[in-house]
């Protein structure tokens, strides 16, 4: 299928602290295991860090390339050993973090893959032609990771609007599991082209961390084909068995 190709730039910069280079940052360890925090207004790496217990170093490292300044409004930002999402509440309003219990349907019983079939595009631009197609809620799919075009950086996890409101995809009609399944879409069309590294961690670290909220098996990780057979997606180069294989082996 193919997507309008219109880009959107319209994020907002964020005040963030200090500026520091991510090769620097690169030589930190970084633990694998985390949560996916998005990125509100006002909040800053220095913040993030503070609320998680964690260095602006090892996030910067986590989520290389990404620089200080960079720092998006909603921007998906990989904080290693988080165990949930925490709320950071401005300065003014005294306590800097309130922890917050998440709120998860209770329906998510798989995690189907998908790629966009074309060769760049974000979450936006995806969302807006599902828009155009009729579908109210917009984007199909929880998650989009990029491949680095559209603006967004190599291996950058975007958060739909569907997963933020807990509500069904519309991403794979086969056998119901727009109901019980989290779509996730790899920018890039993977019938021609690879996905980048960048991509593959970024999506094992997403799965997992999906795999171990909602208690879903390994054996219940699927390719968009492997549900739908009249689909290729999400193309010949996703190396399905090998992922499903390391998603099952990963402690
Ligand atoms: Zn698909």
């Amino acid at each position: 299928m193919k997507y309008p190709s219109r880009v959107f730039f319209a994020l907002i910069i964020l005040a963030a602290a200090g500026c520091r280079s991510s090769e620097a940052a690169a030589a930190v360890p970084v633990r694998r295991d985390g949560v996916y925090h998005s990125v509100r207004k006002g909040e800053t790496l220095w913040r993030i860090g503070k609320a998680y217990s964690i260095s602006v170093d090892e996030l910067l490292a986590a989520n290389t390339p990404v620089k200080a300044h960079e720092l998006k409004v909603g921007n998906a930002l990989f904080v290693p050993g988080g165990r949930r999402v925490l709320e950071i509440l401005p300065w003014s309003a005294g306590k800097p973090v309130k922890t917050r219990p998440e709120k998860y349907s209770r329906r998510w019983r798989y995690i189907i893959i998908h790629h966009s079939a074309t060769k760049t595009g974000s979450a936006r631009i995806f969302g807006d032609y599902h828009r155009s197609r009729g579908w109210k809620n917009g984007l199909g799919y929880h998650f989009v990771i990029s491949n680095g075009t559209s603006g967004l950086r190599d291996g950058q996890v975007e958060i739909g609007p569907r997963w933020k409101k807990q509500i069904i995809g519309a991403h794979c009609d086969a056998r119901g599991m727009n109901y019980v399944s989290i779509g996730i879409c790899l920018t890039g069309n993977l019938e021609v082209q690879r996905p980048t590294k960048a991509q593959m961690e970024s999506l094992r670290r997403l799965v997992r961390m999906l795999m171990r909220q909602h208690n879903i098996p390994a054996s219940k990780v699927a390719g968009h084909g492997n549900m739908d057979r009249g689909s290729k997606c999400p193309g010949k180069n996703f190396p399905l068995s090998g992922f499903r294989r390391d998603i099952a082996n990963a402690r």
